[in-house]
């Protein structure tokens, strides 16, 4: 692998996404993987790669605050028979894509592990940074324990490739979050209600006692992590956020009580609303059993109306998707399904300033400024007008550049 020295993306509008506006005619300048300078006239170091970007835009290398990177296929059932490795192979195209799409980090919330980001970081594969946490905790018979009901035996945790591990009680939730932490999770993941893809439980369902979800929290911020919980109901929502947890993951089926307590707590609201429609036109095709596609419709329409409220009442939003399998190219749609309720500028934000405040990484993922790592796209047309620029990459996403390497390039 070779590491660029410097690189100079010269003469585009750059988007400040904190102020809103574009800074005309600027040159910005990478160095050695992060962004040294920007403004205009900038001169190219020795040896530094000029990237002509007049005409073009700017805009920070996107965050996916919500993907599962090896849910390669949406028979969750199913992933823990494959081999590990034919599971990684898979990976490297799902994140090659996402890439492609303008992602340059994502935070995965369940199944990715220190191997998949470490050959990221090294470079074995092309994608996106991957903030991982593990797998997701899961009670029996919760969202993340996929056996059927007439299955017994679960897998040991480490063995497969599987989203979700199952502990049951106080003392076997610590175990599984310290060894999730020993696993060098960023952030731990708790199932704390009902799902879709789960064959056993309702999405009405609350799971996990309070004292298991305290202890999460305990184990988490004592390791100085946040936790994350899947919830769709107010009922589910609530009870996770009076616990401590940090991100509310989907919310679909919020209520007034769940936005004061977003707001009073600080806390994230990370909505996914591409992957029902994804998986209520295609879910089947890609391995959804039929018993979940029938629960996808209790989600599906609420999810808008949850974002609206959360949006009007100044909830830190953060853009997510949680798509599985072969709907994975649907990602970027999730801009176009925001802005139904959404100004262009907050979605932006979601996918960027907002999820690095999430990631803890503020000043140095979702902005273009010096000191942060050169994540660039190369617009051909302007997202604060439409978002939809954002949802077409084929047609406008120029390139990416990625900790100052032009990675995809349609120039
Ligand atoms: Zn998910």
């Amino acid at each position: 692998m070779t590491t660029t020295a410097a690189v100079l993306v010269r003469g585009a509008d750059v988007l400040d996404v904190d102020a809103g506006e574009y800074l005309e005619g600027n040159d910005v300048l990478a160095v050695d993987g992060r962004i040294a300078e920007v403004g205009p006239g900038l001169s190219a170091p020795d040896g530094a790669r000029v990237v002509d970007a007049a005409g073009l835009r700017v805009l920070p290398g996107l965050i996916d605050g919500h993907v599962h990177v090896t849910a390669v296929t949406a028979d969750l059932s199913a992933l823990p028979t494959w081999a590990p490795s034919y599971v990684a192979a898979h990976t490297a195209r799902v994140v090659r894509g996402m890439l492609e799409r303008g992602f340059t980090t994502v935070r995965d919330v369940g199944g990715a592990d220190f191997g998949i980001a470490q050959a990221q970081a090294e470079g074995l594969v092309s994608g996106p940074r991957v903030v991982f946490g593990g797998k997701s905790l899961s009670q029996t018979g919760g969202h993340g324990d996929v056996r059927g009901p007439g299955q017994r035996a679960t897998e040991e945790p480490a063995c497969c490739a599987s989203l979700g591990r199952v502990a049951d009680g106080v003392d076997a939730v610590r175990t599984a979050a310290r060894d999730e932490l020993r696993r060098g999770a960023h952030h731990l993941k708790v199932m704390a209600g009902g799902g879709v893809a789960s064959p056993t439980d309702r999405i009405d369902s609350t799971q996990y006692s309070l004292e298991e979800l305290r202890a999460v929290v305990e184990e988490a911020e004592a390791a100085n992590r946040y936790v994350a919980a899947h919830a769709y109901t107010a009922r589910a929502v609530n009870r996770a956020l009076e616990v401590g947890i940090r991100s509310i993951e989907h919310g679909n089926l919020i209520d007034d009580r769940s936005v004061e307590l977003l707001l009073e707590r600080d806390a994230f609201l990370v909505p996914t609303l591409v992957t029902y429609w994804a998986l209520k036109a295609e879910g089947r095709e890609h391995g959804l059993s039929a018993d979940s596609w029938a629960k996808v419709d209790t989600v599906l329409d609420a999810g808008l109306g949850a974002l609206e409220r959360a949006a009007r009442a100044g909830v830190r939003i953060v853009f997510g998707s949680d798509l599985l399998g072969g709907m994975h190219r649907h990602q970027a749609r999730e801009f176009r399904i925001r802005s139904e309720v959404q100004p262009p500028l907050d979605v932006l934000r979601s996918a960027t300033t907002v999820a690095a405040d999430l990631l803890r990484r503020t000043g140095e993922l979702g902005v273009v400024a010096p000191g942060a790592h050169a994540d660039l796209l190369l617009v051909d047309g302007d997202p604060m007008a439409d978002i939809g620029v954002l949802a077409e990459p084929d047609r406008h996403l120029r390139a990416v550049v990625q900790g100052g390497e032009v990675v995809v390039d349609r120039r």
